[in-house]
């Protein structure tokens, strides 16, 4: 394969460019095709990959979305860090619509989804204490800061199953316990970066409060898409600039994710 990219990208709801002018692969993997065709372009001197994670007609619903295939492509292609920005809902009064959260944990309460590459052939168990990449955390933040963005470093992510939003209950369950942001596509996404070794960083973009913080109708998939299609031009700048702010050389802890482990087949 001649085509290579050391960045990846995958885009959430409403983001569904990123590169102009740029060449659009077809690939398949192990686990059938990515959610779309990857595009690979430059951003600056970094060649980045980019997919759409519901596909570019918004045709894959969350908890359909092909993320084994999404992240192998991405591995394939030479891509070792991952941004993924996402539309999120806040379960903090304070987080309002426009604020980006750069997520440093995750509550899992999806069900049912292929979350491992590693489901035969012995197990592989790895660390997923801290799922983020701290280097790559730490360029969002000060990027998304200097941009001028109301940003939170760190908070709680919780993934939901979806394809519903949340009850008032369970939203004000999550926000008890002191969790930030819920949404519906950041696992398994970050457990399959991880089990690659890939480095992985969430880029959440709150666009409204979930059902439990205040009162109200709670959140239709309408406004999440209206406010998010509002914010995509000034969400491409940012993630532009971190791109090209993201370190040359990993010296983060995820390149060793997989060290003493013995896989059951080569990584790609
Ligand atoms: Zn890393």
């Amino acid at each position: 394969m001649v085509t290579r990219a050391d960045i990846g990208v995958i885009g959430g709801s409403g983001f569904y460019s990123l590169l102009d002018d740029a060449e659009e692969v077809e690939l398949t993997t192990p686990y059938g095709p990515p959610s779309d065709v990857v595009t690979v372009g430059r951003i600056g001197s970094r060649s980045v990959a980019f997919i759409p994670r519901h596909g570019r007609d918004h045709r894959f619903p969350p908890h359909r979305i092909p993320y084994r295939a999404n992240l192998w492509a991405l591995r394939s292609l030479g891509v070792r860090q991952v941004l993924a920005p996402s539309a999120v809902g806040s379960l903090k009064a304070e987080y309002g619509p426009g604020t980006l959260v750069v997520p440093d944990q995750l509550v899992d309460r999806t069900s049912g989804r292929p979350q491992t590459y590693y489901d035969a052939d012995g197990a592989v168990h790895v660390s997923f204490a801290d799922p983020y990449c701290p280097s790559g955390r730490a360029v969002a933040v000060q990027t998304a800061r200097s941009a001028g963005w109301e940003t939170v470093d760190g908070g709680t992510l919780v993934v939901i199953e979806g394809p519903r939003f949340s009850t008032r209950a369970e939203s004000q369950w999550f926000s008890a316990n002191g969790w930030s942001i819920v949404g519906m596509t950041g696992f398994p996404e970050a457990i399959l970066a991880r089990e690659l070794a890939l480095c992985y960083t969430s880029v959440s973009l709150v666009t409204d409060h979930d059902a439990g913080v205040e009162a109200g109708e709670g959140v239709t998939h309408d406004e999440v898409l209206r406010f998010f299609a509002q914010n995509v031009q000034r969400m491409r700048t940012l993630i532009a600039q971190a791109v090209e702010a993201l370190p040359e050389e990993r010296t983060c802890p995820c390149p060793n994710a997989l060290d003493g482990i013995k896989l059951p087949f080569e990584l790609p």
